[in-house]
């Protein structure tokens, strides 16, 4: 019986121990590699240098198969959205967002999710399943093969909590790292997450990616009313397992902050960020509250968020504001899943 698994769940090291295995030289897998991530070409027949066995085997056990492009679209301001069905028939969405001379990527890591925030759109979905190490590679394949682009820089901040996929996702970060093949370096992946303690603790098993936390609050009580994951792991036991990070030289960890009208905008809401946070290896990125239709904030002004960026940067915590992209693209992280179910696109 013939077992096929994906090309794009395999790491250059497995593959290079399997070509051994069968006689194939490590050069084999490097050409193989080369084909496939530097060049885009998926098609084996077109593969010039590589030998007749070589493709034949690879024909054999391999699925070169990705995610499939349901819908995409652009915003006036060049982020394009794309919505991905699955093998199984569930789907997820990624975000390409231009910006000067970079291209950077915005992954999912789970179809929905199990954290649950309250002003996050895919929370409410709850969690369906984990994403497979070739789906979320392949997201990035299949953008890059659509527009025959190189992408510079991947987030994991789509839908899902990576690190409550932390094996599958540690084997697309290994795969996405890889210098044989699309060798993206350290410093251009960033990994979001809500907060997950016990999994915080077990980074230094993971390749060593920028960490992004999605903070949000400065103090428990709003920040467990905003996240029930903060009554789980309050922001003490968080901050504890963060400093346990292996932070190379120069290093930050940067702290998501969604600034919410009327709930964390307030002057003691900056103070408190500027007691809890080292400033030493701390950046904090203040992204406006994202509405979407029946949401349960409000985003506060421009020049509300202006002044609590300056109110943090003036003590010396070094804060940036991310601007919303494509929102007429719904861009909003799991809105334009919900819009398709709503008009039932799958069933068409
Ligand atoms: N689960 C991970 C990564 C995915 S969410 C995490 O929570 O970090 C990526 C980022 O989008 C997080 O910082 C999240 O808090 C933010 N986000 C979710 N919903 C949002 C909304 N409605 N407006 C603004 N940011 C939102
Ligand atoms: Fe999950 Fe992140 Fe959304 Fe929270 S913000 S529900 S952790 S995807």
């Amino acid at each position: 019986m013939k077992t096929e698994k994906s090309f794009f769940q395999t790491t250059f090291d497995e593959l290079a121990v399997e070509f051994k295995q069968n006689g194939f030289p490590l050069y084999a897998a490097e050409q193989v590699y080369s084909w496939i991530y530097k060049h885009f070409i998926l098609d084996v027949t077109a593969w010039t240098n590589v030998s007749k066995a070589v493709k034949a085997y690879l024909q054999e056990n391999y699925s070169f198969d990705l995610p499939k492009v349901l819908w995409h679209g652009q915003s006036v301001d060049g982020t394009r959205k794309f919505l991905f069905g699955l093998q199984d028939g569930q789907s997820i969405e990624t975000v390409l967002i231009p910006a000067r001379e970079r291209l950077t990527l915005c992954v999912s890591s789970q179809v929905g999710c199990a954290i649950g925030c309250r002003f996050c759109h895919t929370g409410t979905m709850g969690l369906k399943r984990n994403l497979e190490a070739w789906e979320v590679v392949g997201q990035l394949m299949a953008v890059a093969i659509m527009f025959n682009v190189k992408v510079t820089n991947v987030v994991y901040m789509g839908q899902g909590e990576p690190l409550h996929n932390f094996e599958n996702m540690k084997q697309a970060t290994l795969i996405l790292m890889t210098h044989k093949g699309l060798a993206l370096g350290q410093r251009k992946i960033t990994l979001s997450t809500s907060g997950l303690v016990p999994q915080i603790e077990r980074l230094s098993e993971f390749p060593p990616v920028n960490v992004a936390i999605s903070l949000h609050a400065a103090h428990n009580n709003i920040r467990s009313e905003l996240m029930p994951i903060n009554k789980a792991y309050d922001l003490e036991r968080l901050l504890k397992a963060i400093k346990g990070i292996p932070l190379k030289a120069h290093r930050f960890i940067t702290y998501e902050y969604i600034l919410i009208e009327g709930l964390n905008d307030r002057v003691e809401d900056a103070e408190a960020l500027i007691e809890l946070l080292d400033k030493k290896d701390s950046k904090v990125n203040i992204i406006p509250f994202n509405e979407y239709p029946a949401s349960a904030f409000k985003r506060p002004s421009k020049e509300k968020t202006l002044w609590f960026q300056n109110l943090l940067n003036a003590r010396g915590l070094v804060c940036t504001t991310r601007m919303t992209k494509g929102a007429d693209i719904l861009a909003a992280c799991g809105q334009l899943k919900s819009e398709f179910e709503k008009l039932n696109v799958w069933n068409s």
